[in-house]
This record gives structure tokens, C-alpha cells and sequence, in this order.
């Protein structure tokens, strides 16, 4: 059901080369997506509705959500979803709000200041997905950050569900409606990031897009980026969970089993120093699989190539191997998983213990679950309010302050044969105030 690879002995200088990753051809996907965002640059709405026809099976007249099919989504929510959506809500608020940043002032010399003014964004895209699994939760980790870092316009996007009349699914509507979000789109892939990034009749562009995706929402993102601001790429999901033999065999294969639910491509990874261990949760997982309502997707992502148990000779050859991963959730169920967790350098959100499994990060720990996958996480972040915030630096000085650095910045522009930057500073003291 899951490949073994076996790095006891000593680790291979080359460690990402061995450990298993999904086999995603985001280049592939970059020659499929390009004509589909040329056509929406050229022919706008028409385009997104077109594309949205062949590939969600939807004909629209417009791809707006009107505003009273919030409202309704709102009013039929499961009352039970309703209470869940509200605690995700509340408890991502709060650990998002205390994100903010602070403007800081330094005083760089007497009468020259340097501040860093964080401005947010002024109009985000938010893409959520809705292929094979449908996520209001997204909605909240998109939405919740964006807000609390005062982003003024935003637009959420999901694709068009023919069972629901081509709307996006009702509870990614309900959830938009309880965080008072109004503008949101019928449209999935490739086109609505494009719609975003150019703007159409229907959706005025934005300045950033984010949110997670399949591969072809990937593809976009990187083909657009620069055209629009994105976030990490968020593309199927992976767990890492580092192990020794305490860990509890049954929690371990939940937790993998879990994330393994996704997506066939999904990622799951189990690297411990405990043969016993390893033995354990394949056993587990062979029970539990056949107990979960999606055998096949699951069955499928924990023997795709980008899913295994990695054994190692210890728990400090375990931390090098999943540094070296960089997974997008990493839980660690070793004695003492505080001080181990404390020494993960790569991971995009680490959970530490058996009470703090990747489901609870991904609706209600208060963490954001948009992560950056595919190895990412060794240079980009999760979603935050950092994300939507620019620091914008704010330069003061006065008159003494200047001439008092003017000879150096002479100095430096000559070096560079710029003259004319250290010009721009004597003009200044070789000109008086007119009266
Ligand atoms: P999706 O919304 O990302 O993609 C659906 C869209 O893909 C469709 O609307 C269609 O336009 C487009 N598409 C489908 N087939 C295509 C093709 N052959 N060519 C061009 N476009 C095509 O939904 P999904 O497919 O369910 O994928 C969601 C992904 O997001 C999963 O991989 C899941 O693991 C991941 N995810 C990641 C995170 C994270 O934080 N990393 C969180 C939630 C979900």
C-alpha cells in the first residue's frame, strides 16, 4: 500500500533526490494553461464563461454571483456547519489580528528618518478551490487574513458546480456571506486566475490572487505572476509526520490516511527510527483504508511515488530528512515533541504532539491552512496578514542630515560612475529658497 525507503546506515548528501515528492508537471500544465489566459486577455468575460463551459460542464450567462444567492446559502447553511464556520472563523481572527504589523520609525541620524509604513494590498483575488473537493474552510484561510490586514476590495472565486445550477458549492457561498464578502465569482482553473490578473467586463482586475489549487490553477499563477502578486504555490497537499517508537501507530495512520483524502496526488510521508513503528501504521493503514468513504482516492495517494516510510537510524537523522522535505504540514509524535518540533528549520506549519493533528490546522486550530507544498516551504510562508501587507519604506531627512551625508554619497556614485546621483545632492545646497 506504501513504499518503504530504507536510509538507515547513513544519509545521502543529495536527500531531497530520494524522498518521495507527487510527480506534478507543473511545466506540462504551463503549455495547457497559457492559451486558455491569452484568451481570456483577449476576449474577457466571453472567454471565462467559454472556458468554464468545457471544463465545468456550466453554460452562464454571467459568472457574478448574484447577491441574493448568498443570502440563501446563508439561510439553508446546515446549522451545525453554521456554528463550525463561525468558531473557524472567530479563533482565525484572533490569531490573524495579532499578525498586524506595526509602522517602525528608526533614527537613522540626527534629522534622518527611515520609517517602514506597512500599506495592504488594495484589491486581492482569492481562488478557492472546487474540483474534486469543495472548501469553505478555504474560504475563511483566504478571507480572515485579507480582512485583518485592511485590504479594501476582494473578490472570491470558485468553480461553477453543475449540481448547483452553477453557482459554486453552497457552502463556500454561505461561508463568503457570513464574512461579509459580496463579490464572488462562478469560475475555476486557469481562467479565473486569469481573470483576475486582467481583468474582465464582469471582474475588474486585482492587484494580487491567492489561495490553493490543482495543478492548472498553479500553472497560472506562476505564468501570470508579475502580470498580478501571488502567494506560495499551494498545490496538492502533503503530511510528514516524524515519529519514534511512542507514538501511537493508530493516530499516525489517521493522520495520514487524512491528508491522503485530498487528492490522488496528495502526499504522505511517515519518517521514523522504529521499525516496529513503521510495521504498525501499515497495518493501520490497511484497516482504516477500508473503513474511509474514499478508498480508491486515498489507496491511490498513499501508493503513488509521492507517498512513503522513510526509516532512519534516529530522531536527529529524522529531522534532517524532513528538513531536507520541507513538507507543507509536518506533525511530529516523538517523546519530548516540543524541543524536537523547536528544531525544524523547513516545514510550512508544524504540529507538535498527538492532540495537534494536521485536521485540526486545516478548520479550527486558528492557523491558516493555505501552505506552501512541493518544497516550498524551505523559502516561502503560509498565508498570513503578512501577505497582503507591502512595507513601504518612507525616507526623511532634513538639511543638515543631507549634507552631512552628501560626501559619502559623492563618493559611491563616482565609484559607480553615476555623477549624477551625487549632482542631485549638491544642487540642493547650490540653490536657494525663492522669495
Ligand atoms: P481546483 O478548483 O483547483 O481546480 C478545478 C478547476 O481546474 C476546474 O474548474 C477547471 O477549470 C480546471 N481544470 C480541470 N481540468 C483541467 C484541464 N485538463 N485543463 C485545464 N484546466 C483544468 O480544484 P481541485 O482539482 O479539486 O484541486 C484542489 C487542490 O487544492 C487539491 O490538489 C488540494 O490538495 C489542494 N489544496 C491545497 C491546499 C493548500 O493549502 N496547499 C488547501 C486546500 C486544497
Amino acid at each position: 500500500m506504501i513504499s518503504r525507503i530504507d536510509l538507515r546506515g547513513s544519509l545521502p548528501s543529495d536527500l531531497r533526490s530520494v524522498l518521495p515528492r507527487p510527480e506534478l508537471d507543473v511545466e506540462a500544465a504551463l503549455d495547457r494553461v497559457r492559451p486558455i489566459c491569452e484568451d481570456v486577455r483577449h476576449r474577457g468575460s466571453a472567454a471565462v464563461r467559454e472556458h468554464t463551459k468545457n471544463f465545468d460542464g456550466v453554460d452562464l450567462e454571467s459568472v457574478r454571483v448574484p447577491a441574493e444567492a448568498l443570502d440563501r446559502a446563508l439561510a439553508e447553511l446546515d446549522p451545525a456547519v453554521r456554528d463550525a464556520l463561525e468558531e473557524s472563523i472567530r479563533r482565525a481572527r484572533v490569531v490573524h489580528r495579532a499578525q498586524r504589523r506595526t509602522d517602525v520609525t528608526t533614527q537613522v541620524v540626527p534629522g534622518g528618518t527611515v520609517t517602514e509604513r506597512w500599506i495592504p494590498v488594495g484589491r486581492v483575488g482569492l481562488y478557492v478551490p472546487g474540483g474534486n473537493a469543495v472548501y469553505p474552510s478555504s474560504v475563511v484561510m483566504n478571507v480572515v487574513p485579507a480582512q485583518e490586514a485592511g485590504v479594501g476590495s476582494l473578490a472570491v472565486t470558485s468553480p461553477a458546480q453543475r449540481e448547483f445550477g452553477g453557482l459554486p458549492h453552497p457552502a463556500i457561498l454561505a461561508a463568503c456571506a457570513l464574512l461579509g464578502v459580496d463579490e464572488v465569482y462562478a469560475a475555476g482553473g486557469a481562467q479565473a486566475i486569469a481573470m483576475f490578473a486582467y481583468g474582465t467586463e464582469d471582474c475588474p482586475r486585482a492587484d494580487m490572487v491567492t489561495g490553493p489549487g490543482n495543478v492548472y490553477v498553479a500553472a497560472a499563477k506562476r505564468l501570470l505572476k508579475g502580470v498580478i502578486g501571488i502567494d506560495a504555490e499551494a498545490g496538492p497537499t502533503e503530511i510528514a509526520i516524524l515519529a519514534d517508537a511512542t507514538a501511537a501507530p493508530v493516530a499516525v495512520a489517521a493522520d495520514l490516511i487524512s491528508q491522503a483524502e485530498h487528492d490522488t496526488l496528495a502526499a504522505a510521508v511517515l519518517v521514523t527510527d522504529s521499525e516496529r513503528l513503521a510495521d504498525e501504521v501499515e497495518t493501520e493503514l490497511k484497516a482504516q483504508v477500508a473503513r474511509t468513504r474514499h478508498i480508491e482516492r486515498i489507496t491511490e495517494a498513499l501508493a503513488g511515488r509521492q507517498s512513503g516510510v522513510v526509516l532512519v537510524d534516529d530522531v536527529e537523522a529524522g529531522l534532517k530528512v524532513v528538513d531536507a522535505y520541507a513538507a507543507e504540514h509536518l506533525e511530529i509524535h516523538t517523546a519530548d515533541a516540543a524541543a524536537v518540533a523547536a528544531r525544524v528549520r523547513n516545514a510550512g506549519a508544524i504540529f507538535v504532539g498527538r492532540y495537534a493533528p494536521v485536521s485540526l490546522g486545516d478548520y479550527l486550530a486558528g492557523s491558516n491552512h493555505v501552505l506552501p507544498t512541493g518544497g516550498c516551504a524551505c523559502h516561502s510562508s503560509g498565508l498570513s496578514v503578512q501577505s497582503f501587507l507591502r512595507g513601504v519604506h518612507v525616507v526623511e531627512y532634513d538639511r543638515d542630515a543631507l549634507a552631512e551625508a552628501t560626501a559619502r554619497v559623492v563618493a559611491l556614485a563616482e565609484a559607480e560612475d553615476l555623477p549624477a546621483h551625487g549632482a542631485a545632492l549638491k544642487a540642493r545646497f547650490d540653490w536657494t529658497i525663492p522669495s
